[in-house]
């Protein structure tokens, strides 16, 4: 095609021969391409587009609104849709946030919720906080600080010199992967606590900030829940040593796994801070934001004085996401051929293939007709987020394709 550049091949210094098919426009779970091909998207792009493409009431909603008013800055004004978001999802939350701020992407989400974390020790008299605790196996975003929290190894190697020190990381938690032979759940959690907390220490820990961790690990290892009982030891490290816990929900929230907040299906342990993004507008406006606990928003008010789209609750989405994940969950394990682990949580499963095929199993998924979302190269799985509307028949038709894909691969290499 033209002119555009696929963003990670640039920054990457990738090789771009590849040719995308050209999309024209979007049918529910399908995106059409300029020969009218369908093609199922079993990933919503990078699970964003939610609730399917061309949804009539999100579009009415944006005109009707872009027709009264389209922009004013957060400096000088409020507006009612944006008061009514921040006040929808503190309702849905638990108890857990009192306030949010709303910004464009999910990096811009994590750049802010670094920097709400240093406010508030700034506010608290804590200065010397100025450290962060993430992962390995983690993607956090592209810009700068965002990059330099995750630990996706392709994505970090071309900017290691530029990226800041003031992160380290903590081993990823991947029981099925990394839990040794024998090894119960709770004993591997014990040991990622007790190494979490040897950094604390070995850190100082009031120079830490802030510990940022997906809840339900996506880009870069492949749709992971927590371990049970993993986020609790954490949450109870940071209310030790007096450091701020950021859940990263950019990819697992607003309902990817069935429940609005993913921690909501992880044992209910609460954040101080929460990233969201992707599904928050499902595709159809670029919107993040950053949920704040009360904690975090009355030491920030004292200290400074500073300062929609609801189609999800009315259709029972997340039922649709519980059960029909559950289906697809149970029609990959027992049609695929060549899967390894099938694993996450509503419909937010990543599939991990027996050899190194997911990069070909992706590429023979979209000559079928299906989108599916490529890992990084860490592991060896591809990532299934479909939109929130997908029927079962979609789900079947779906892992009809994957089937036949990994069939048609597996064929090749022997
Ligand atoms: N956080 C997580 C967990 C993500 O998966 C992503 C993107 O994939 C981001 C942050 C960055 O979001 P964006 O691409 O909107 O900047």
């Amino acid at each position: 095609m033209g002119p555009i550049e696929h963003p990670q091949s640039a920054l990457l210094q990738r090789s771009t021969t590849k040719q995308y098919p050209e999309a024209v426009s979007g049918d529910g779970v399908y995106i059409i391409q300029e020969d009218g091909t369908r093609i199922l998207d079993g990933c919503s792009g990078a699970a964003i587009s939610c609730l399917g493409h061309s949804e009539q009431v999100v579009i009415d909603a944006i005109v009707e609104q872009a027709r009264k008013l389209s922009f004013v800055h957060g400096s000088f004004f409020t507006n009612r849709p944006a008061e009514e978001l921040a006040q929808h999802f503190i309702s849905l939350s638990d108890g857990a946030f009192s306030k949010a701020v709303f910004l464009s992407s999910g990096s811009e989400a994590i750049e802010t919720a670094i920097k709400l974390a240093r406010h508030y020790h700034l506010c608290k008299q804590q200065p010397k906080r100025t450290k962060y605790i993430a992962r390995y196996g983690s993607y956090h975003g592209n810009t700068i600080g965002a990059l330099s929290a995750s630990f996706n190894p392709v994505r970090r190697e071309p900017f290691e010199p530029i990226l800041s020190p003031v992160f380290r990381h903590a081993s990823a938690c991947h029981y099925s992967r990394d839990g040794l032979p024998g090894e119960r759940e709770d004993d591997y959690v014990d040991q990622l606590a007790l190494e979490m907390e040897q950094l604390f220490i070995e850190e100082g820990p009031s120079t830490v900030a802030a510990v940022i961790v997906e809840p339900v690990v996506g880009a870069t290892l492949g749709a992971v829940p927590a371990a049970k009982g993993y986020l609790r030891r954490l949450r109870q490290l940071c209310d030790r040593y007096g450091s701020l816990l950021i859940f990263d929900e950019v990819m697992c929230g607003l309902g990817r796994v069935g429940t609005t907040h993913a921690w909501q299906s992880l044992g209910g342990v609460q954040p101080d801070l929460q990233t969201i993004g992707k599904g928050l507008a499902a595709g159809y406006q670029p919107i993040s934001g950053v949920l704040i606990s009360p904690t975090v928003a009355d030491q920030l008010e004292q200290s400074s004085k500073a300062n929609a789209f609801r189609t999800i609750d009315k259709r029972d989405l997340l039922g649709n996401v519980r059960r029909v994940g559950e289906l697809l969950e149970a029609q990959l394990r027992s049609r695929v051929p060549c899967v390894g682990e099938v694993r996450g949580m509503g419909l937010f499963l990543g599939v991990e293939l027996a050899g190194p095929m997911a990069s070909r199993v992706t590429d023979a998924c979209l000559e079928r007709g299906a989108a599916v979302y490529l890992c990084s190269p860490v592991v060896n799985a591809i990532i299934l987020a479909p939109p929130f509307i997908l029927t079962p028949e979609e789900a079947h038709d779906l892992v009809e394709m994957i089937r036949e894909a990994v069939l048609a691969v597996s064929s090749n290499d022997n």
